[in-house]
């Protein structure tokens, strides 16, 4: 903000400094009085321009996109990698840290990108082609009914499935996923696994993991032969970012996303909403991305509810907004808590509605804790 202040300052400053009245103290009075003009204005300029800062600095990027729903066998590999025996180091443990360092590396693949703008006008056009504007608005409101109704609890696969509480999020940073079961274990069920001895296995279904990119690519496509959605899904991840030693291809990645979506994968939903709405590897079309994430939505998939958040806010539909950040905040997204604070700032919601979100997001914190992932958390699992 100081470079907005300067500027704002200087330039009136310089144009009124110059006084053309006579007299000995009205060139001072009158510049007195434009200084004085020129503080009010920058301080109102400033007053304006730190309200929109602040809410896009609390906006998400698409880097979420990749930090979201799972470390694919991180946690695991990385703790098997750190304590092998000296006789079990070798290119394969080697290989297994520099995929283990790339995923680290590659969080956020949209550095400069700003927000993700999504229009919400046109969604529901669609499936009406043809229709009256009436039973078009007829079924845009039916749709934002049943958006508001619909997907106020996070789906099962966000349960971790030893301990069954819901996990932290962001998922990627408090969970991790094995290629053997797909299941996404918490970082407290992982630590405890390994207090057991239980370092190169699943600590799910414990299967040995395998320590090369081959055996563990063979695993995914097992289960996506069989029709596995969520396998069908992963395996478009590893398309996007072209590892486990496949050549980086964002379109198949996308047909796989499509294949998933339509045998019911959430996180293919989601997936698919990013890269509708920035055009990334296919034509843009925001409807259509809209459309994916209020599928996840429906189905209670947390950061696609943030998402259509920010698109109805961008519309200027700020009651809807606030409707959809109040329940991704009640799930315990805390971005979407800080939107409705920056809303309530800016007098676009009432104290009561900042209030409400509050408790539910406490709420919502405090019922996915355990003491074994606050020590997994202490102890940097
Ligand atoms: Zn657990
Ligand atoms: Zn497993």
């Amino acid at each position: 903000m100081p470079s907005a202040k300067q500027t704002g300052c200087a330039r009136p400053a310089r144009g009124t400094s110059m006084p053309l009245v006579n007299g000995s103290h009205a060139p001072v009075r009158l510049f007195c009085l434009a200084v004085l003009a020129v503080v009010v204005e920058v301080w109102s300029l400033g007053e304006r321009t730190a309200g929109s800062e602040i809410v896009g600095k609390t906006w998400p990027t698409p880097s979420d996109f990749d930090l979201r729903k799972r470390d694919f066998l991180g946690a695991a590999q990385r703790f098997a990698a750190q304590n092998a025996r000296p006789e079990r180091k070798g290119p394969g443990s080697e290989a297994k840290r520099s995929v283990s360092g790339g995923r680290q590396a590659r969080q956020n693949p949209y550095p400069d990108r700003q927000v993700v703008f999504c229009s919400m006008s046109g969604v529901a056009a669609p499936a009406q082609a043809g229709g009256s504007v009436e039973s078009d608005d007829t079924a845009a409101r039916d749709l934002q009914q049943r958006l508001m109704a619909s997907g106020h609890e996070r789906p099962e696969g966000d349960r971790c499935p030893i301990c069954f509480d819901l996990i932290e999020l962001p998922m990627a940073k408090h969970s991790k996923t094995n290629a053997c079961c797909l299941k996404k274990v918490c970082n407290g069920c992982i630590m405890a696994a390994r207090r057991r001895g239980m370092n190169d296995r699943c600590p799910f279904c414990r299967t040995p993991i395998p320590e090369d990119d081959a055996p563990m690519l063979a695993m995914i496509r097992k289960r996506v032969d069989k029709g596995d959605a969520e396998a069908i899904t992963l395996l478009g991840e590893h398309y996007y970012y072209g590892d486990l030693g496949l050549t980086k291809d964002v379109p198949r990645a996308i047909e796989l996303w499509t294949e998933a979506a339509e045998l019911g994968s959430i996180y293919a939903h989601y997936h698919l909403g990013h890269m509708y709405c920035t055009g990334n590897g296919v034509e843009e079309d925001k409807p259509r991305g809209i459309h994916h994430w209020q599928q996840a939505a429906i189905k209670g998939d947390v950061e696609s509810r943030h998402n259509l958040g920010l698109a109805e806010y961008e519309n200027g539909n700020y009651g809807h907004a606030v409707q959809h950040w109040m329940i991704s905040a009640k799930m315990g997204y805390e971005q979407s808590l800080n939107n409705i604070k920056v809303m309530f700032k800016e007098g676009q919601a009432t104290k009561a509605i900042y209030a409400g979100a509050l408790l539910g997001y406490r709420d919502a914190v405090e019922e996915m804790k355990s003491p074994q992932r606050e020590d997994a958390k202490r102890l940097g699992v």
